[in-house]
């Protein structure tokens, strides 16, 4: 990994949330290191590839965390503190199945994602 590319992983490695890209290029220059918004679109779009990232839309907000597990999964993220909880099981074979029926296509990946308020931000919202 080049220089920049290693600083933002490690940048991502060590926070507690999902970042966007201009979190990540406000904190990195908090800490005195200059990296362009382009080099980290760049980077992050990179990670994102090699599955070594994953990115959380929602609504108008893009972020990215660091995934903890290397085999095929899905995340909760909680729509007010933008928290992220990997879940280590995926079981969508009958909707695979659907799928494939209703469209002939075949199906050979799929990526969702669950929102919902997390621990802490439930009580908030009752
Ligand atoms: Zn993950
Ligand atoms: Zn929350
Ligand atoms: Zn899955």
């Amino acid at each position: 990994m080049s220089h920049p590319r290693l600083i933002i992983y490690q940048e991502l490695l060590g926070a507690p949330i999902p970042l966007s890209p201009q979190e990540l290029y406000r904190s990195l220059l908090k800490k005195q290191k200059k990296i362009g918004l382009t080099s980290i679109y760049r980077s992050l779009d990179l990670f994102e590839s090699l599955g070594m990232v994953f990115k959380i839309i929602n609504g108008p907000s893009v972020k990215y965390k660091l995934c903890e597990i290397e085999d095929h999964h899905h995340h909760i993220i909680c729509k007010v503190c933008g928290e992220a909880v990997a879940l280590n099981f995926c079981d969508i074979s009958d909707w695979s199945k659907k799928v494939m029926e209703s469209t002939g296509y075949q199906v050979i990946d799929h990526q969702f994602y669950f929102y919902g308020f997390c621990k802490t931000c439930r009580p908030l919202k009752i």
